[in-house]
């Protein structure tokens, strides 16, 4: 249903709320001409190691600037997009942004790794990793500075599919991450199939930290699991120095949130 209600509240898609054909058609006019139009941005939040503080990578997050609505936030749009097939078009301009990001930044001297996400639409197009590498390369940027982002939910759906897709994003050179681990219903018998080289500890875990102990726990347990399968470590959503402390305390490697620092546009990116 498309429901104006004012700046940054507006609903004007709603995934699962009914099927108001108008309203999406609506919205899916409006954001192609977003695209065309230059209306998508990027905003960057840090990453940084947790023992040293030091920045290490920054995730790109795509925002609509919407001459009516403000700036409109991924979660608003993205699945309309994957709905009707704007996504490739979207993932194709945020790929090509952040590289030209990169590729400024590179030539200031700072070279941060660089996540970018993947909805489980765009792991169908065939020629996803090409399209990728091939944007890079125009950039003459190495592929290692760049770390796909893709859903536990979206990996493990379709194992045989999305196992030779992670295959190929890591043969192309790139390396990839599993996004809001723990939020999915994945086996750990499969994550040890899995070639990826970072998980992300979802936000919901670390919510409860420090008083839930058993949120805790589990913080703990996966921070144990991706040091025993020699992966690296994000836990997202720090946002209190108790937060930080209790990472700290675990050994957690890296970590994201409010707390650090939150999406910004790239000239506001901190440095170090
Ligand atoms: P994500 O990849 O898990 O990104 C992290 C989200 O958590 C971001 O929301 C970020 O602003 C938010 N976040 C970070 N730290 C904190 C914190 O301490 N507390 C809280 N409450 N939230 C925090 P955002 O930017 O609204 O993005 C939401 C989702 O939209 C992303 O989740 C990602 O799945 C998707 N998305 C964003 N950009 C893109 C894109 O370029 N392509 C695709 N396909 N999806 C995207
Ligand atoms: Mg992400
Ligand atoms: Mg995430
Ligand atoms: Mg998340």
């Amino acid at each position: 249903q498309a429901k104006r209600s004012g700046r940054g509240t507006v609903a004007f898609y709603e995934p699962d709320g009914g099927d108001d054909a108008r309203a999406r058609l609506l919205v899916t006019s409006r954001l192609r001409r977003a695209i065309s139009e230059g209306q998508l941005l990027l905003q960057y939040q840090p990453i940084f190691a947790v023992e040293t503080g030091a920045l290490v990578s920054a995730e790109a997050l795509v925002r609509w600037q919407d001459p009516e609505q403000g700036l409109v936030p991924p979660g608003l749009f993205i699945p309309v997009a994957e709905d009707t097939g704007l996504i490739d078009a979207i993932g194709q301009w945020v790929v090509e942004e952040l590289c030209a990001q990169a590729a400024r930044w590179r030539d200031e001297g700072f070279v941060p790794g660089l996540g970018f996400n993947l909805s489980p639409r765009q792991l169908r197009r065939p020629d996803l990793v090409a399209s990728i590498a091939a944007a890079i390369d125009a950039h003459g940027l190495p592929r290692e500075q760049f770390t796909a982002e893709l859903t536990e939910s979206a990996v493990l759906s379709d194992e045989h599919r999305h196992t030779s897709l992670l295959e190929e994003l890591r043969e192309a050179g790139l390396k990839v991450a599993i996004d809001d681990f723990g939020a999915g219903h994945s086996s750990l018998g499969r994550l040890r199939a899995l070639a990826v080289d970072t998980l992300k500890v979802d936000r919901s875990f670390l919510a409860g930290v420090p008083e839930d102990r058993s949120a805790g726990s589990i913080v703990a347990a996966m921070l144990s699991l991706a040091n025993a399968l020699g992966m690296n470590a994000v836990v997202e959503g720090v946002e209190t120095e108790p937060q930080l402390e209790f990472l700290r305390e675990h050994g957690c490697p890296l970590a994201q949130g409010f707390l650090l620092g939150r999406p910004v546009p790239a000239d506001r990116l901190p440095r170090a």
